[in-house]
């Protein structure tokens, strides 16, 4: 059975690309009809930020991802953590020096540095400590000098196979003695990685490709243990432009922030598995189950994917206008309750007809600013070609038209519209020609969210007739009051 994991380590927010790898490891185990487990890797002390392990929960909880298991935590899964496996690892360690596949290492951090400084032997550690006798080994642990843990990197070269990048060959040469037990007793994240995929039957390992040079030494372990190395699927970043990775720390969005931006958490998932990834069909918008269905690791793509700000806004569009009006009106209320003072103004229908107009709710505002109040505006508005209006003949046709709209009895939508087509018919004119001026005069805007009349029946009689009164003397007739 498929077994994959979100390994996240706690350091602070969950950048787009680490959701993009949570994802694509929940399809690879949903689709094969297997678990996906979410392991926390926080023995890093220093860098682990307080609150990290919240916004990973919160994140995959509103990207609606849910873990398979994990430690019973009030009934619920909670996800494994792995300072709290402290010595499930230094046992494995152990067993690793025990057959001559890691030895103790007492160099104090001053020599190390030293030999950095000295630059002869690289970065890489020199294996003074390999040298060691058993007698010095016993003697410095009996008197309790600090220690790490090292691995043993055995000559030769390393080869695998990654289902993205294809045949990786490494030379063992260039690989360090790598820590795996640091000296306050927690593995690196190198060891610990190796030993809970293994200890949790993770069957594909999906990561970033920052990993592919290290997975080498990973192997080695697996190999050092007698234990099965699984698939692996590594996956280029997510890129700002050609050379940047997107990144909170260089003041890209977060998940966090496109919440708060008015993005649709499936417009986000939905968004973020393209980049990187082509399903085999001519097609963009996916569900969460049909992502699940057709994910397909050969559609996984080994070059950077950037992220393009324009066509999530596209996509977050097309989510909104998949809601049904109650579900958006839940959305847009807020923002419309900001941006309308004006009392009485029917609210639910403003939502609906800003619906197909936005890309997200933070685009409603600008258009319906005129409702509150009307905008200085030029009398070249009212030129319009097809409808065939311009500064002249729309003076005549408001003055036609406001002592009609002043005499129907009832105002809503459909007398209003009716008066209006009906005055424009009975004179000769194109319905533009009465409702182009009409939309013009009540909003000052060359574009607004829906037509003359039901902006009309959203002023109301009274602000509908001095607009349009004060359109006559925008269009330089004199009549206002
Ligand atoms: N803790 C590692 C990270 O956050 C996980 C890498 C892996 O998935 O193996 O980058």
């Amino acid at each position: 059975m498929i077994r994959t994991r979100f390994a996240p380590s706690p350091t602070g927010y969950m950048h787009i690309g680490n959701l993009r790898t949570a994802l694509y490891e929940y399809f690879i185990a949903k689709h094969g009809g297997g678990s996906f487990i979410l392991r926390i890797e926080d023995t890093d002390r220093e860098r682990y930020v307080d609150g990290a392990v919240d916004i990973i929960y919160k994140t995959l909880e509103i990207a609606g991802i849910k873990h398979d298991e994990g430690p019973d935590v009030g009934g619920n899964y909670g996800p494994y953590i792995q300072s709290e496996r402290k010595n499930d690892y230094m046992k494995y360690a152990l067993e690793l020096v025990e057959k001559g596949e890691a030895y103790y290492c007492f160099c104090t951090k001053e020599r190390l540095d030293s030999l950095r400084a000295e630059g002869d032997v690289g970065v890489k550690y020199d294996r003074h400590c390999l040298s060691l006798t058993k007698e010095e080994i016993e003697n410095n642990l009996k008197n309790n000098v600090p220690f790490v843990i090292r691995q043993k990197i055995r000559p030769g070269k390393t080869t695998f196979r990654d289902e993205v990048y294809g045949e990786v060959t490494v030379d063992n040469e260039d690989m360090e003695d790598q820590i795996l037990i640091k000296s306050d007793g927690l593995p690196t994240y190198n060891f610990a990685n190796v030993i809970d995929d293994h200890l949790m039957n993770i069957t594909h390992v999906i990561r970033g490709n920052e990993y592919l040079s290290s997975t080498p030494k990973y192997n080695l372990l697996y190999e050092a243990f007698g234990w099965d190395i699984p698939t692996y699927i590594h996956v280029a970043p997510v890129m700002k432009d050609a050379h940047n990775k997107l990144s909170k720390r260089n003041g890209d969005a977060s998940f966090q922030d496109l919440i708060e931006k008015g993005y649709l958490p499936q417009a986000i998932v939905n968004y973020i598995t393209l980049l990187g990834w082509s399903p085999s069909e001519n097609k963009e918008i996916f569900t969460m189950e049909e992502l699940i269905e057709c994910f397909d690791v050969k559609g996984i793509s080994k070059s950077p994917a950037i992220f393009d700000p324009e066509k999530l806004k596209w996509m977050n569009g097309e989510y909104i206008k998949m809601l049904s009006p109650e579900e958006f009106f839940r959305m847009s209320e807020p923002v419309l309750e900001k941006s309308i003072k004006t009392p009485g103004v029917d609210l639910r229908s403003v939502s609906d007809m800003v619906k197909t107009r936005i890309n997200t709710v933070y685009d409603i505002p600008e258009l319906v600013d005129f409702i509150d109040e009307l905008p200085e505006y030029d009398k070249s508005l009212y030129r319009h070609k097809k409808m065939k209006t311009n500064e002249e003949n729309s003076l005549d046709f408001l003055r036609l038209i406001i002592p009609v709209l002043e005499k129907t009895p009832d105002w809503d939508n459909d007398s209003l519209y009716s008066a209006m087509v009906n005055t424009a018919k009975e004179n000769g004119l194109k319905n533009g020609q009465i409702l182009w001026p009409v939309r013009t005069a009540l909003s000052g805007k060359p574009a607004t969210p829906c037509g003359a009349s039901e902006i009309c029946v959203l002023l109301g009689r009274d602000e509908t007739l001095a607009r349009l009164k004060k359109g006559i003397e925008v269009l330089g007739g004199n009549e206002i009051g």
